[in-house]
């Protein structure tokens, strides 16, 4: 491992206009937190407790529900897009394999108090993921990357770590950061999952102090906003104090969308939420789902056998807006 001082192990340190505005536009650095009712999370975690388990009362204890933000934004999509996803079978590429080598290398980055080049960072992130023999994980996958397929990876993965060194203020230790932390919430075999990319700050007393972001390396979209207001509602169950501010952020265009968590976005969010899970209920029975056609018509996997979806790709095409 090749060791580096920090250039910023000294403290001082000048920022560049990027990071000035993550800082105290994105992550209002040294501003003051909001002091929520900390009624909302005892709250919502109750109508959690009432509601998923009236949701779950027909279904095998046995056999667990996984609900988190892909299968929540695939069945606010389409009932027939999710069943049809969720009968595909999943395989690792370079393409889906990325975002975890970046938040793997991104883990090294901010454990290693940024000691570490983003270069080396991606080739350990690359070496340590492919020693896991876990058939489900990308280890197996990895380990057996032609060369040139390893090489993109690591460039690919190295150019958006050097973006987040060039657009975010260091992250220190005192902030409390927390990379890809997951929340696991149970209520009978509906089990909410969410894993953040990265998390800054704990709750003091009634403080809301957590700042929640999620990394993209594509293109805005609006879907991204609802995922990360999940991830409040899930930081708010877990914790009972929700976070102050919950992001995207977009490292090939240095922008960010951000929502402030309030008890209205929370509760919004929450019946988002149980909406979502009724149809990912439906999507598992055998009970007729409803197609909502739209852009997801272009890559679902069961448009071949959709009437809706090919009256949609006739009528808009491939490439007309959605
Ligand atoms: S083709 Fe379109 S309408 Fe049909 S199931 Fe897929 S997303 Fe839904």
């Amino acid at each position: 491992m090749t060791v580096t001082p920090s250039p910023y192990a000294s403290g001082v340190v000048e920022l560049n206009a990027q990071q000035h505005d993550v800082r105290d536009e994105l992550l209002l650095y040294g501003q003051p937190r909001p002091t929520p009712d900390r009624g909302i999370g005892q709250a919502l975690r109750q109508r959690a407790l009432h509601e998923l388990t009236a949701l779950a009362g027909g279904l095998d204890p046995a056999d667990w529900i996984r609900v988190d933000k892909h299968r929540l934004s695939q069945a606010h999509t389409c009932t027939g897009y999710l069943r049809a996803r969720t009968g595909e079978e999943f395989a690792w590429s370079v393409a889906n394999v990325r975002g975890k080598v970046l938040h793997r290398a991104l883990e090294g980055l901010i454990m290693s108090a940024y000691r570490r080049a983003p270069l080396e960072l991606a080739h350990a992130a690359i070496d340590e993921l492919a020693e896991d023999v876990d058939d489900r994980g990308p280890g197996p996958f990895l380990a057996t990357l032609p060369q040139g397929d390893r090489q993109d990876l690591a460039r690919d993965v190295n150019d958006l770590v050097v973006k987040f060194v060039s657009d975010w203020p260091h992250v220190l230790a005192g902030w409390s950061p927390r990379v890809e932390s997951r929340v696991k919430l149970a209520f009978g075999p509906i089990h909410l999952q969410a894993q953040f990319d990265l998390a800054l700050g704990v709750p003091m007393g009634d403080e809301a102090r957590t700042f929640i972001v999620d990394f993209k390396s594509g293109w805005m979209n609006n879907d991204h906003q609802q995922e990360a207001r999940f991830y409040g509602l899930m930081e708010t169950l877990r914790s009972r104090v929700p976070p102050y501010r919950v992001a995207t952020y977009y490292l090939d265009s240095g922008e960010y969308s951000f929502d402030d968590v309030d008890e209205d976005l929370l509760c919004t969010t929450f019946d988002w939420m149980v909406e979502g899970i009724k149809r990912i209920i439906l999507a598992r029975s055998d009970d007729p789902v409803t197609y909502e056609p739209s852009a997801a018509c272009r890559w679902c996997p069961g448009r071949a056998d959709c009437d809706d979806g090919q009256e949609w790709l006739a009528a808009f095409g491939r490439h007309s807006a959605a």
